[in-house]
């Protein structure tokens, strides 16, 4: 999946990026969601040695269009994995207090803490995307807070952080799909927002702001990964096996018991 990453300070052309490549895992759709029930196995064994170990801090951030699967990867990804321990921060558009203060304010409150894997549904990363589109704030405050961010999330890092960050790849025709989808089907109506179809107008201005972000913000501690994301069962793969890969490598194991269990009897 090492294919997917962005190496830093390289340039992304996202038109380069096919949405519906799918060249790690060829056997086709059925047997990819078989192979998803693997991987939801495996990181539920590995989720609960983080817990137990009390060690490792995970932070996954979640970035793409509307309707890119953000909340579909949550739900299916990390099907069966125990809530203890696992947190989803959802990132709207910020209340009244939250603008009182700097854009990392309400994030920094939501990092996750030892044994913990918190999911970031949208991030600061909106206050590169979403505020520079829509010009909530001017250029020589958004253009500095790509370098911001590396800084923060370098010293998460060094205080022992993990982070992965998933830019879900579709396209426009797929866009159009799942937005057509969320009105003709009356269970999916309440996802449907009229907003999202003046953000569909402004594309390609997110589409650049897209690439900026992953070109200033992947770094080696905090790689982006851009994940084709036309397929969905193609998309929890990727996702699913990057972070198996990713805690398998941290070589977490139970800890000890407090005491020497040996020739203890519970009457
Ligand atoms: P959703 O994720 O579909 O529930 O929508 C959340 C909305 O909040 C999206 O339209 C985001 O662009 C918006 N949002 C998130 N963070 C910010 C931010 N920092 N400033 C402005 N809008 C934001
Ligand atoms: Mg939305």
């Amino acid at each position: 999946m090492q294919r997917y990453i962005v190496i830093p300070h390289t340039e992304v052309n996202l038109s380069s990026w096919d949405p519906n490549e799918k060249s790690n895992f060829e056997s086709g759709k059925d047997a990819g969601k078989l192979h998803l029930l693997d991987l939801n196995n495996q990181l539920m064994t590995l989720q609960e040695t983080l817990y137990a170990e009390h060690k490792h801090k995970i932070l996954i951030v979640l970035q793409g269009m509307d309707t890119s699967g953000k909340d579909g990867t949550i739900k299916h990804v990390f099907k069966g994995v125990n809530p203890q321990g696992v947190r989803i921060a959802n990132f709207k558009v910020p209340s009244k207090k939250e603008l009182d203060h700097d854009y990392l304010w309400r994030v920094h409150n939501q990092v996750p803490g030892k044994g913990e894997i918190v999911i970031f549904n949208r991030s600061h990363y909106e206050d590169v995307l979403v505020v520079r589109v829509h010009k909530l704030a001017p250029v020589k405050i958004w253009s500095k807070r790509y370098s911001q961010i590396n800084f923060f999330e370098k010293m998460l890092s060094e205080e022992g952080t993990k982070i992965l960050k998933f830019f879900l790849h579709i396209d426009l025709d797929e866009q159009k799909a799942r937005l057509q989808a969320r009105l003709d089907d009356s269970n999916k109506q309440w996802k449907f927002r009229k907003g999202d179809l003046d953000d569909r107008k402004l594309w390609p201005e997110y589409i650049n702001a897209y690439e900026d972000m992953l070109n200033k913000t992947s770094t080696n501690h905090a790689p982006w990964y851009i994940v084709p994301a036309n397929r969905k069962w193609y998309r929890n793969i990727v996702i699913g096996s990057i972070l198996v890969s990713t805690l398998n490598k941290l070589r977490m194991k139970y800890p000890d018991p407090e005491e020497d269990l040996k020739g203890i009897i519970i009457e």
